[in-house]
């Protein structure tokens, strides 16, 4: 199966990265060359699209370069008379998956957690990687018993309120809410609210909270750079002029960011959320205040959940033509209940393991049909929430949980690939001594040379303070882990959903439970020994701390390039498949935060960039790359 990403085709005129003299960084020395924006060339400029594979060597060649002897995308040589650059006449079949890292534990999940055992990937000297095939499996989507019109009682909702699908693991957001509205009974259902400007196309839990989230979205501004700037430089062209976009996404301070971000970029956004609990009701409130039709509040049911969705995109005189989903709820409910609307859809950028899961399902049944991105598997996306994120959220969940010093700490950290790595980071920071357990020789290796021990779980565990699962497999730690436990040793797990440590053995007669905190259960053998058990054995972070907004601006230029893209795509460009961003555009994201950090990008040399058979522009690595 090929692995390919999608070649770009859409260019925002005016912007670029650091090295754009014109973008809104901070005052710094000039910079060499503008960095070419991702996708279309424009006329006269060198044409930035990743040369297609076999162009590569043949770049090397003096004069062969992608740069400035490619004119823009209309003409470039090579492309088809459809108008389909090189690298797409490639594009696969809609059985073909499209994916950047076959062995990722993410990839498993959606392969039944087989562990991708037996698959081989193979690299050909072009880059593409090569898997062999996949089961498939039917196409499982979130349980829908309850119709959205049938509706419950208060009670009958309340006790509804569970997460509706496994979406809300899937991406990592803050869902701390700094406003407790809980004491209000009132479903907003029920209520009837209307913002100053007199709509009450939305439903939020209270739209007095408006000015409260206003100053939370301004919070999250101040360290999402790549959006403002998409926002300050793109505003007189208006790249999604005409975009009508159905979100179902966390509905926090920094999608609030997003979607103004895409409102400036000229689209029409209607929101729904794709957690039940994660919405902060005070941004919801801020963003119906300032007219985007949001229907989200934090506790819904599930009925309400499926009613928010509907009414997005149920609307008289309004209907989609792009979606971005969160968990793919949203695209099920369209797929089920209004697949007409697909005729007018243009795309589908999908954020969550579980959502592109199913476009991967339904690409191969043959059943997509309008081009998704997945942007789950973008590498900046990956390195950030995986690595940086929990390097920087381990601390703040078990110091939240239970104010415990890290200095002296004997810590077990189960797994060293990229969330691993980041939480022993984080934690030998501190002053704790680090185990790391690992089945892979390579990452035990590298936990070895950054100065870690490298034990077995059965070989610690009775003498560790703390014991962190980061190995997005299941059963890691067991019952009799957690027997041979000593007194307060703290648990928890910042791996795969709440599969990692076996909670379910612990909930056996002779073992007491004591919630001591949100979030916090003792679990007391009968000699009075007890552990700590943290969110239940879900994701720590996710449930016990903030993610920070750096990170998830990554993810929100990627998913507002991805929707720019597609939306811009020239007709027949992208197929009913499942594509990923162009590496091109993960670097155009990259390039859009460094300016926070006044941080200079060295420019390759005319004769340093033949050497290496790349284009001066990028895109800089193959597509195998692991960074
Ligand atoms: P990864 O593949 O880079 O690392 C997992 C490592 O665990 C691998 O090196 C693997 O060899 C090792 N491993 C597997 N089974 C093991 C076992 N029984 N004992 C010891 N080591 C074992 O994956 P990653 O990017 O580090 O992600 C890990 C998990 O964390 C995934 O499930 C991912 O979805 C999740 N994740 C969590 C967050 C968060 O914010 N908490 C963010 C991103 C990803």
């Amino acid at each position: 199966m090929s692995v390919q990403v999608a070649a770009p085709a859409v260019e925002l005129k005016e912007l670029g990265g650091p090295r754009d003299k014109g973008a809104a960084a901070p005052s710094r020395p000039a910079e060499p060359g503008p960095l070419p924006p991702p996708g279309l060339g424009v006329a006269g400029a060198p044409c930035p699209l990743p040369a297609p594979a076999g162009e590569r060597e043949a770049a090397a060649a003096p004069g062969a370069g992608c740069g400035a002897e490619r004119p823009p995308v209309s003409g470039c040589p090579g492309l088809p008379a459809a108008g389909l650059p090189p690298g797409a006449a490639k594009v696969p079949q809609a059985s073909a998956m499209k994916r950047s890292d076959p062995h990722h534990p993410q990839h498993r999940h959606r392969d039944g957690g087989d562990g991708g055992a037996g698959r081989e990937a193979m690299v050909s000297p072009d880059g593409t990687v090569t898997e062999a095939p996949r089961t498939v499996k039917k196409i499982q989507f979130a349980d829908q018993k309850q119709e959205f019109n049938k509706r419950p009682t208060k009670i009958g909702r309340r006790s509804l309120s569970r997460s509706i699908s496994q979406s809300s693991t899937d991406s990592y957001s803050s869902a701390a809410s700094y406003t407790d509205s809980s004491d209000d009974e009132t479903s907003p259902r029920d209520k009837q609210q209307k913002n100053s400007k007199g709509s009450s196309d939305f439903c939020v839990k209270n739209i007095k909270q408006a000015e409260f989230g206003r100053r939370e979205i301004e919070i999250a501004e101040q360290e999402m750079p790549a959006l403002m700037a998409l926002r300050k430089r793109a505003q007189g062209e208006k790249p999604l002029a005409g975009a009508k976009i159905v979100g179902c996404t966390h509905i926090t301070a920094q999608t609030a960011v997003l979607m103004e971000t895409l409102g400036a970029l000229g689209a029409q956004c209607r929101w729904a959320a794709c957690n039940i609990y994660s919405t902060l009701n005070e941004v919801a409130a801020a963003l119906a205040e300032s007219g985007f039709p949001v229907f989200a509040w934090k506790g819904e049911s599930e009925d309400d959940f499926w009613w928010c969705i509907d009414r997005c995109v149920n609307v008289e005189g309004w209907q989609p033509n792009m979606i971005l989903d969160d968990g793919g709820d949203l695209t099920h409910w369209i797929y089920k209940k209004y697949p007409n609307m697909f005729k007018k859809i243009k795309g589908i950028v999908e954020e969550s393991v579980t959502g592109v899961h199913r476009l991967y399902q339904l690409s191969k049944a043959g059943k997509l049909c309008v081009p998704a991105m997945n942007v789950n598997d973008s590498v900046t996306k990956q390195k950030f929430d995986n690595l940086y994120c929990c390097r920087e959220s381990i601390l703040d969940g078990l110091k939240r949980t239970t104010d415990m010093m890290f200095g002296g700490k004997q810590v077990v950290v189960c797994g060293y690939g990229e969330v691993g790595k980041g939480c022993c980071a984080a934690l030998k920071a501190m002053g704790s001594i680090v185990y790391v357990t690992e089945i892979d020789p390579i990452c035990a290796l590298q936990a070895c040379m950054d100065g870690f021990r490298l034990v077995k779980l059965n070989e610690v565990i009775r003498q560790v303070d703390i014991v962190i699962t980061c190995t997005g497999n299941k059963n890691v730690v067991t019952r009799e882990h957690l027997d041979r436990m000593k007194n307060s040793c703290i648990v928890c797990n910042m791996g795969h959903s709440n599969t990692e440590i076996d909670v379910a053995s612990l909930r056996t007669p002779e073992l007491t439970w004591e919630r001591v905190r949100s979030q916090v259960d003792h679990v007391i053998w009968p000699d009075g020994k007890r552990i700590v058990l943290l969110a239940e054995g879900r994701l720590l972070n996710l449930s016990c701390s903030t993610v920070p907004t750096f990170v998830l601006s990554i993810t929100a230029t990627t998913q507002a390039l991805a929707l720019i893209e597609l939306y811009n795509a020239p007709e027949g460009r992208y197929k009913q498949d499942v594509y990923l961003l162009p590496k091109k555009m993960d670097e155009y994201v990259a390039s859009l935060h460094l300016p926070t950090f006044d941080a200079h990008l060295t420019e390759l040399t005319d004769e340093q960039a033949k050497y290496l058979g790349l284009n001066k522009n990028g895109p800089f690595k193959p597509n195998y790359y692991r960074y």
